[in-house]
């Protein structure tokens, strides 16, 4: 189980979260939406520990980190265990796609890490292109590239932002179909995503945020049926945008 409790995070004392609490259960798929900064990436980062929360709970696991945090326990440090991919995908530009997957795994030690990256790149049908560098391949394929990196670590938790934004329909579509795959197989996986058809698909968990506090939460009814007039309002933005684009 992955979840945090009463989460307060402020820069500069903006306040970006406030009284944020979430459960990840095992083996499902959380969807995260809500609009442009209400705070889906700093709080996905939270709970990946690459930023520490003014104050709160985390629990990734039997571990357990009260924020503040006491000056001996600086951090809960939970890679691989839980990993992360942006939407800006970091992949280390001087190295082969190959060797962007394989580095994490040789970094740990992994005895069987040829082994893991060759299956990998045949699930994820990347054999055409894997020996080439990032900037000689598609924004797809290096999305994919990023997640099979994430995945090669073995994660309980996956917790990806916005990773579908570069994809067209089909790709997103076959990473979908992955999501699920993980899904069932008992990877628990939290997902920052604007396509709400996505959400409605797979999300067994939806929840809102808006301006740093969770307005609705719920399976993916919330989004037919809102409530709080914050998500009435961006489920009507959603639906001219739709409209809209249907009628380019
Ligand atoms: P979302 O992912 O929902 O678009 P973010 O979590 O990226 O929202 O941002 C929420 C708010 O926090 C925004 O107002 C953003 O400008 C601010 N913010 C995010 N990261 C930082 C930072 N490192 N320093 C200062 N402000 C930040």
């Amino acid at each position: 189980m992955l979840n945090c409790r009463n989460i307060y995070k402020s820069y500069d004392n903006n306040s970006v979260l406030s009284d944020v609490s979430i459960e990840l259960d095992d083996g499902t798929i959380t969807a995260l939406i809500g609009p442009n900064g209400a705070g889906k990436s700093t709080l996905l980062r939270i709970l990946a520990c690459l930023e520490p929360p003014n104050s709160g709970t985390l629990t990734i696991g039997d571990k357990q980190a009260n924020y503040p945090l006491d000056m001996w326990f600086r951090n809960l440090q939970p890679w691989p265990k839980v990993t992360a991919v942006f939407q800006q995908l970091f992949l280390w530009p001087h190295l082969t796609l190959r060797k962007n997957i394989l580095l994490p795994l040789e970094l740990k030690k992994n005895s069987s890490a040829n082994d893991i990256v060759n299956e990998i790149i045949e699930q994820f049908d990347m054999a055409s292109f894997i020996d080439r560098y990032p900037n000689e391949v598609s924004g797809g394929q290096k999305q994919r590239v990023a997640l099979a990196r994430a995945l090669a670590l073995k994660p309980d938790y996956l917790l990806l932002d916005e990773i579908t934004s570069a994809l067209d329909v089909e790709q997103a579509a076959e990473i979908v179909k992955h999501l699920n795959n993980l899904k069932n197989d008992g990877m628990t996986i939290l997902l920052i995503t604007h396509y709400l058809g996505f959400v409605r698909r797979m999300a067994d968990k939806v929840i809102f945020l808006e301006n740093g506090c969770i307005r609705e939460s719920g399976n993916f009814e919330i989004l037919n049926n809102p409530q709080t007039p914050a998500l009435i309002s961006f489920m009507n933005a959603f639906s001219e945008l739709e409209a809209l684009q249907n009628n380019i």
